[in-house]
């Protein structure tokens, strides 16, 4: 299949990619008739390894995240909750099931058997992908599996029910003094966004459809709060936006971001339901314009981690990451789909590898519409005046690490010393405490106002289709 790779022309230097996939992801079902498909996963890995992508990067099965691991952001009842229900006990917990917005099989987020293994694999590879760009043994990891960032600390959300972005970030903020966010799923990115909306350590950036559209946040003028206002970014798109517009956007917002902010790392959210035809989004990507925010951020050379997310018509989710894959190694595929594939006959009757726009959907997004986010944007990341001067010693405690943790590690002379660590995460940086001014907004009192305000945005409209 060498002949179906061909180099990208202008890459620098060779990138080391590390590759997340466990086998077992396919065989996990939402439900009959959900739009969430978990083989779409299995689907994109054949076309990888039939394109012969393996031989450019290292395959991983990463261990699967455990409950543990999960409660560096979420909380223990709640993770305790997912690892118990299933569809048989389901019965017995229906006040549990409202709290934590879990629903029968025809609900958005479903109990359905093997919940908290599928949850634990999509964290594991995410977490395993983060340590290792942390210790520099890959320059970007992939983790298909991962992208699920609609979860909520204590809550499931949008087909999501466990954050593996959020752990993953956490995961590189032991490294790193800043990690920037990107995220170009149809859907806003909240889940995440609200898990840092109050620091200055990771700045979220959200390309987004907005207004009537699940999950009903992400205005233009949401920015983040105290230490935190003016590092959480939002843009807003209307329905059918071009390769064309979306790139005039998304390059200089990055572009901008990245001068003002100068993260030590990225994680990009790739969720592939911005694509053209996707069968709930609304947006008009090609496969190309959608890839071309993959090749624009690995530009920067930065420790990269690169996420699944949203994308529900499988063929085109598939042939999407799958191309973005071999971005990441620095080749781009060829046109055909290799015939050897188990999935080959999804790619009928054409069986081509791209995803076209449609030629007919116009483009809501008016030249003026784009002009004035494009500048909205632009000036708050001009107000930030450079990256924050963060002193090791001079980082606010993140919420999610303020509850005093066991380290379920402490007897260190028995760990390998490459095992990834749950996140005790900043707590070795918490050299001084003189300039702890901030953890108070950090607590109980900031992160209740913060959730009341989600609860207005998100009672504004009702919002059927989800993801
Ligand atoms: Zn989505």
């Amino acid at each position: 299949m060498a002949e179906n790779l061909v180099p990208i022309d202008g890459e620098g230097q060779k990138k080391r990619v590390s590759y997340f996939y466990d086998s077992d992801i396919g065989g996990f079902h939402y439900g009959e008739g959900h739009c969430m498909k978990p083989t779409r996963i299995r689907m994109c890995h054949s076309l990888v390894m039939n394109y012969g992508l393996y031989k450019k990067m290292e395959i991983f099965r990463a261990k699967p995240a455990s409950q543990r691991e999960m409660t560096q952001f979420h909380s223990p009842d709640y993770i305790d909750f997912i690892a118990r229900i299933n569809p048989s006990n389901l019965k017995y917990h229906k006040q549990e099931q409202y709290k934590y917005n879990l629903g029968n099989l025809v609900e958005d987020c479903p109990v359905f058997d093997g919940l908290f293994k599928y949850c634990s694999i999509s964290a594991g590879g995410s977490l395993e992908g983060a340590a290792r760009l942390s210790r520099d043994k890959c320059d970007i990891a992939l983790n298909w599996a991962g992208g699920l960032h609609h979860a909520k600390k204590g809550e499931a959300s949008g087909f999501c029910y466990v954050n593996d972005i959020v752990l993953g970030i956490l995961e590189l903020l032991r490294h790193h003094s800043r990690v920037l966010y990107i995220d170009i799923d149809v859907h806003h990115g909240d889940g995440v966004e609200e898990a840092f909306y109050t620091t200055d350590r990771v700045m979220t950036i959200s390309f987004h459809k907005y207004g009537e559209y699940f999950p009903g946040s992400g205005d233009v003028m949401d920015v983040g709060v105290k230490r935190g206002r003016y590092y959480s970014l939002n843009v807003p798109l209307r329905s059918n936006v071009s390769d064309e517009n979306y790139k005039s956007i998304f390059e200089p917002v990055i572009q901008n971001a990245m001068e003002s902010y100068n993260p030590g790392a990225i994680v990009l959210q790739c969720g592939a339901d911005s694509l053209a035809g996707d069968r709930l989004g609304c947006l008009n990507l090609s496969m190309r314009g959608h890839a071309n925010c993959v090749q624009f951020v690995k530009k920067f050379n930065k420790p990269l981690l690169i996420l699944g997310g949203g994308g529900y018509t499988m063929r085109n989710v598939s042939r999407a990451w799958a191309f973005e894959t071999g971005m990441a190694v620095g080749v781009e595929l060829g046109a055909d789909i290799p015939p050897v594939n188990e999935y080959y006959e999804y790619f009928g009757p054409e069986y081509k590898l791209d995803v076209k726009s449609s030629t007919t959907a116009e483009d809501m997004n008016t030249a003026a519409y784009l002009a004035r986010i494009k500048r909205l944007l632009l000036e708050n990341l001009r107000r930030l005046g450079g990256p924050p001067s963060v002193q090791m010693s001079d980082i606010p405690s993140l919420p999610m690490i303020d509850d005093p943790m066991d380290d379920p590690y402490e007897d260190e002379d028995l760990m390998d010393p490459n095992d990834r660590r749950p996140v005790g995460i900043l707590d070795s940086r918490r050299q001084v405490d003189g300039d702890y001014s901030d953890s108070d907004d950090e607590g109980e009192g900031g992160r209740r106002n913060h959730a009341s305000y989600y609860d207005q945005e998100s009672s504004e409209g009702s919002f059927s289709e989800s993801g």
